[in-house]
């Protein structure tokens, strides 16, 4: 680690939601000197967001967190479409698979954010004793920031700590929510009806006198501090939401119903004629989530009477629309209401040493599940190059990609949520001629539509210094997308010739995971599987048919001339713990880090045509002095013993007797992809030149 002084950090992170515990776990598994604070106490907790996207699930995976979260959480299969009929009674005409079949092991789910968080809290905890001797990072609660301040003469320098940051220390009495009503949790006081309450926190503190203060100096801050983000506010007047806020006024119930609507553990979707609308989410230990729109407190222009707001009001509304069928319930978990707004900032970072990340830079309606999604998106994406440009693994100039990657990422998720609002909220058309009201088979065209976007897995970021690809047409109108283009940094894009190597692992999107055979155990393995988020960069070598001679010295020569070259030129760094989630944890300590540049070889000659350390240059079986050789970087598309064929080949778009050659990044996203030849071998050297820093 540096030398720092005890009030100099690495990262500070400003709040612990999502956003802010995301980054934690990524600075932690990195040994990234972090603190993390948050201005409440941890005491009022249940409800708020609750779906996990199958991309988050994939990234939490990564970290050894996704199975407690699939075992545990509710899993949606299925979605019912209920509509007026010519009576006017609501009845289902429509059901759909939730999740595209064949997009990824996971669908999506449903656990409360409080059960997330915890595992988030576990997860980090379990990244120390970490061999950098980094002290272990937990959350600081009751401590909030009053300053902030950026020496922009040593923006640029390396080294440098040129943000300072002063924190308040509150009392617990300070620093607790007040709700609602006194026998039941809300979440009203962190809806967008209610206002922030960090000035009244600090007046009350200020007014005990005596508080606790503290300076300290960062290399950088995130503020992952929710929609009424203080950093954002903080970084002046130019840094503003921009967007517009709606009518439609929406609360939220957790209950355990007693009802006999037949598809209460359906997500379900209804229309009524002329109630309004209701959205089911069907959740863990037997609860179930209403969102209904609120028409009784909308006074219209975007006003609405607060004070209205209760849990019965949502109810009763949620009986009207359900009606014929009967609605009751005995215990209520959390109740909320927001308005629907769709905002995003204009700026995510600051000189690239302060950033945003979360509902601080983007906010939207909860009912297309994306916002803890796309937080802890924002936040993946930024944990691992903050951590590697910490530990000078990676050039600075890199953070400048999390502007460009997340901000089109939250414009595009603005669109689509003004899109299915609309249409969610919209009164259902009486007939083809009704041309204000909303088309029910436009309604379920759209959601079907909506798959890509939503399960996460659609994502594809523009070409930049990580991803090398040719210009293209992007989800978003190309109006909006003139500011990230100009943006963009003078990048190397390999020619489409190459992208075809490998047609199903386009740059910019994540890498998919079939599965492939050990070659060493026979054991089948998902090869996201073999991706942990440990910081590392991984070179996928698609060596076809290696019992041919002619393929397999091409692939050993590969392996030689990037070992020579640029795995040597590497920055060499102690990033992870050694914790494979899915291999168990490495109880023994290597002689050396491995390298920054991990090397796996799926080939699809006969397993036992083939000998990893006869066959096959070191690079696929590399040796450490205290654990000897590593037989887990060679791997077979072909049949297992007990689970068939992945056809991973196929699912790659990988023809077996050209081959291919795939970079992917620390987050999973796919850097490069190219040919196994010389001319293959240098655009990889090209491409790590651009982003890490060479010895
Ligand atoms: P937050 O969760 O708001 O966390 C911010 C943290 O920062 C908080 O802990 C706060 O205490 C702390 N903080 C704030 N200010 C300060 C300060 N000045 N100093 C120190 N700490 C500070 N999203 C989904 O993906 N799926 C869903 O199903 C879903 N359902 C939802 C249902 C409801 C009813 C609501 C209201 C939201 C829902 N969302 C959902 C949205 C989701 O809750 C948010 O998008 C997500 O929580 C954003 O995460 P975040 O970490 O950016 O911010």
């Amino acid at each position: 680690m540096s030398g720092s002084s005890d009030s100099e950090v690495d990262v500070l992170i400003v709040g612990a939601g999502p956003a802010g515990l995301m980054l934690a776990l990524w600075l932690s598994r990195l040994g990234v000197k972090t603190r993390i604070v948050d201005k409440r106490t941890d005491k009022v907790f249940s409800g708020q967001a609750d779906g996990f996207q199958i991309r988050t699930l994939e990234i939490l995976d990564s970290f050894g967190v996704g199975e407690r979260v699939w075992k545990e959480a509710n899993h949606m299969i299925e979605v019912s479409f209920w509509n007026p009929d010519e009576n006017g009674t609501i009845k289902r005409n429509n059901t759909a698979p939730d999740n595209m079949p064949g997009m990824s092991r996971f669908t999506e789910c449903v656990l409360h954010q409080g059960r997330m968080e915890a595992f988030f809290m576990d997860a980090i905890a379990a990244s120390y004793p970490h061999p950098t001797g980094v002290p272990p990072l937990k959350v600081e609660r009751m401590v909030l920031p009053t300053s902030l301040s950026i020496d922009e003469s040593k923006a640029d320098d390396d080294d440098a700590y040129p943000v300072t940051v002063t924190l308040r220390h509150l009392t617990e009495e300070e620093a607790t929510p007040t709700q609602k009503l006194s026998n039941l949790s809300d979440g009203l006081f962190r809806s967008n009806l209610a206002g922030d309450d960090v000035e009244a926190m600090l007046q009350k503190s200020e007014a005990r006198g005596g508080a606790r203060e503290e300076t300290i100096k960062a290399k950088y801050v995130v503020g992952c501090d929710g929609a009424h983000s203080w950093t954002r506010k903080a970084l002046g007047p130019d840094y503003e939401m921009q967007g517009e806020m709606t009518d439609y006024i929406w609360g939220v119930l957790d209950i355990v119903p007693i009802t006999d609507f037949p598809d209460v553990r359906n997500r379900c979707m209804i229309h009524s004629a002329s109630n309004g609308s209701l959205m089911i989410i069907p959740r863990e230990n037997k609860l179930v989530r209403l969102y209904i729109q609120l028409s009784e407190v909308s006074t219209g222009q975007g006003r609405f009477d607060r004070s209205k707001i209760t849990p019965e009001l949502i109810f009763n509304a949620a009986r009207k629309i359900i009606s014929p069928y009967k609605l009751d319930y005995h215990y209520c978990d959390w109740w909320t209401a927001y308005q629907i707004g769709q905002r995003v900032g204009n700026h995510f970072s600051k000189h690239d040493r302060v950033f945003l990340a979360g509902d601080a830079v983007h906010t939207h309606s909860p009912k297309a599940g994306q916002g803890m999604n796309v937080s802890m998106g924002d936040a993946y994406n930024l944990g691992w190059k903050l951590g590697l440009v910490c530990k000078n693994v990676m050039q600075r100039s890199i953070l400048s990609t999390y502007e460009l990657e997340r901000k089109q990422i939250a414009k595009e998720l603005i669109a689509f949520d003004h899109k299915f609002s609309r249409l969610f909220s919209g009164r259902p058309a009486k007939d083809i001629l009704d041309e204000t009201g909303v088309s029910m088979e436009e309604f379920s065209k759209a959601f079907e539509m909506s798959h890509m976007f939503t399960s996460g897995v659609g994502v594809d970021y523009s070409p930049s210094a990580l991803v090398s690809k040719p210009e293209e047409q992007r989800l978003i109108p190309e109006e909006d997308d003139q500011e990230i283009k100009s943006d963009q940094q003078a990048v190397p894009s390999n020619a489409q010739s190459t992208l075809d190597l490998a047609t199903h692992c386009k740059p910019g999107t994540r890498f998919p995971s079939f599965q492939v055979v050990a070659q060493s155990g026979a054991r089948p393995w998902q090869l996201h599987h073999k991706m942990p988020s440990d910081g590392r960069f991984r070179v996928f070598v698609f060596g076809g048919d290696v019992s041919q001679a002619s393929q397999r010295d091409l692939v050993n020569t590969f392996a030689a001339e990037l070992s020579a070259g640029v795995i040597t030129k590497a920055p060499k760094a102690s990033l992870s713990p050694g914790a494979d989630p899915h291999a168990g944890t490495l109880r023994f300590k290597m002689d050396q880090p491995p390298s920054v540049i991990d090397v796996l070889l799926v080939h699809n000659a006969k397993r036992m045509e083939i000998e990893t350390l006869r066959d096959l240059h070191e690079v696929y079986h590399p040796f450490d002095s205290k654990l000897g050789w590593d037989y887990d970087k060679v791997f077979v598309d072909g049949e297992s013993y007990h689970d068939g064929h992945g056809h991973a080949y196929e699912g790659y778009g990988v023809d077996p007797q050209k081959g291919a050659v795939v970079v992917v990044r620390p987050d999973g996203y796919v850097g490069l992809v190219t040919s196994l030849d010389e001319a293959g071998r240098k655009e990889v050297e090209k491409w790590f030149g651009g982003v890490l820093r060479m010895a």
